[in-house]
């Protein structure tokens, strides 16, 4: 579905996209004779992309309910740790989203009835639906790593969502920080967001000390024995940053799971009893389906199970979950998966309101990673619905020893994607990227 222009996009769903006729055998609105409304909650990768493309059909009424008014994208901001890209560069605002007649609402969801079929925001306000997505993200679960709060996250950021002031902070300490300190990073388990953005991080915090502060360390502990493009990602570890980076991945005699920090002695302690001192913690706990998609009902333990023919929810009636928040396996958690689920979940819910069939689905993933400048590596796929999962074909990862033109290719693609996948969400062309 990526890859639809939004002309070819209009054709799939027919030219009377506006139409709520009611034709046998096929689902359509219940209320034919008022502008079907959708409400969207979330205005990320996966929310702002449903919203501009439901909108380019006419008479529906779309409201978009994003809790910040600026955008700070979690793709992308390794780099800006890195000293590769600014903070502005990650701010995208909501203002070609309200030119398109979308209803842009400030403020965060707090509650959905599902029977009712209205969703109610920490403002006080209630919005009716005929049909509700949700694309809120990930929630971090402070307390998978003991002794993290909510709070601690002040002194030591995990930089993992959307909020900006953890990106600058994690940026801030890296600045701060004597030639000489030690960084420690903490990953998660899986299911996690981006599989490969810690290694990415490393690889970017590591650039920043080589080029900064050469005398100093990144130490990593993993829970995990292995993880997404290791082998490209351990070559880059030993090519640039041999005296820098420390990778402990676990094994089955040592667990490298954090089991203690203690964050006025600035040490944390692992499973297998090891002990690190740190200057700066970059500590990235597991993580969960955004809260409001708990609320809704969609959850089942940290995730949503979801119809992966259209990304309905499998618990809750006329409810879409798309992105980080749903369980798409074997999609991986990324801006390129949700922005490819929105335009089937826009694709499904315009071709029920214009009583058109549904064409099968496909996604497509690929996740760039940078390692040093100019030195890109790729994986991805193309994914189809089969036995209520999403089966890959086309699979391709970047491998180790690839020439340095490949791989500079692989940045400037990755670079475009960025631009790209900004307009797509936002409504911008791609060379008027801005803050709207
Ligand atoms: C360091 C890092 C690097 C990454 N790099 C890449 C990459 O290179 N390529 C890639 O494809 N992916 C990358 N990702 C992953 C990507 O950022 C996510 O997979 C993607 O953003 C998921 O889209 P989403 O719509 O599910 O959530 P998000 O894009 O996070 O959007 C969720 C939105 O919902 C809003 N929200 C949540 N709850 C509420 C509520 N109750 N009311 C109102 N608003 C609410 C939030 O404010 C947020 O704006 C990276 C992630 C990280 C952390």
């Amino acid at each position: 579905m990526s890859r639809l222009t939004r002309r070819e996009f209009g054709k799939v769903v027919g030219a009377g996209g506006a139409s709520v006729i009611a034709v046998s055998g096929l689902p359509t609105f219940a209320i034919a004779q008022r502008t079907p409304k959708v409400v969207i909650i979330g205005g990320g990768a996966g929310g702002a992309t449903v919203a501009h493309y439901v909108k380019d059909a006419r008479n529906i009424d779309v409201t978009l309910i994003e809790a910040n008014s600026t955008y700070s994208s979690s793709f992308f901001s390794n780099l800006y740790i890195g000293g590769i890209r600014s903070l502005e560069s990650l701010d995208h605002g909501y203002a070609r989203l309200r030119n398109h007649q979308i209803k842009v609402v400030h403020d965060r969801a707090t509650d959905v009835d599902a029977v009712g079929k209205t969703v109610r925001t920490q403002g006080g306000t209630s919005f009716s639906y005929d049909r509700l997505v949700l694309s809120p993200g990930i929630d971090i679960k402070y307390d998978s790593v003991p002794g993290y709060s909510r709070e601690a996250a002040a002194l030591f950021p995990h930089a993992y969502n959307t909020d900006r002031a953890q990106k600058q902070l994690l940026k801030r300490q890296l600045e701060a920080m004597p030639d000489g300190g030690v960084v420690l990073m903490v990953t998660p388990n899986v299911p996690f967001r981006c599989p490969p953005a810690p290694y990415e991080r490393a690889c970017m915090i590591a650039h920043y000390l080589k080029t900064r502060k050469p005398r100093s360390k990144l130490v990593i502990l993993d829970p995990k024995k292995a993880f997404s493009k290791q082998p490209v990602f351990t070559e880059a570890f030993d090519k640039y940053y041999k005296d820098i980076i420390e990778l402990n991945l676990s094994t089955e005699i040592d667990d490298f799971t954090v089991v203690r920090l203690d964050g006025k002695a600035r040490e944390v302690e692992t499973k297998a009893g090891r002990r690190v001192r740190f200057d700066v913690a970059n500590i990235i706990p597991q993580q969960r389906a955004g809260e409001i998609a708990v609320r809704a009902g969609c959850a089942e333990k940290d995730w949503c199970p979801v119809n992966p023919e259209n990304f309905l929810s499998r618990n809750v009636k006329d409810v879409y979950v798309l992105g980080d928040a749903s369980i798409a396996a074997e999609m991986p958690k990324s801006a390129f998966s949700a922005n490819s689920q929105a335009k089937a979940v826009a694709a499904d819910i315009l071709a029920e309101l214009a009583g058109k069939e549904r064409f099968p689905v496909r996604y497509h993933n690929t996740c760039w990673s940078l390692l040093a400048p100019d030195d890109a590596v790729k994986v991805g796929a193309t994914y189809a619905p089969k036995d209520g999962k999403l089966d890959p074909s086309g699979s391709f990862v970047s491998q180790k020893g690839e020439d340095a033109g490949l791989r500079k290719q692989n940045y400037a693609e990755s670079t475009g994607w960025y631009e790209n996948i900004i307009a797509d969400m936002f409504a911008a062309t791609p060379s008027s990227r801005s803050k709207g």
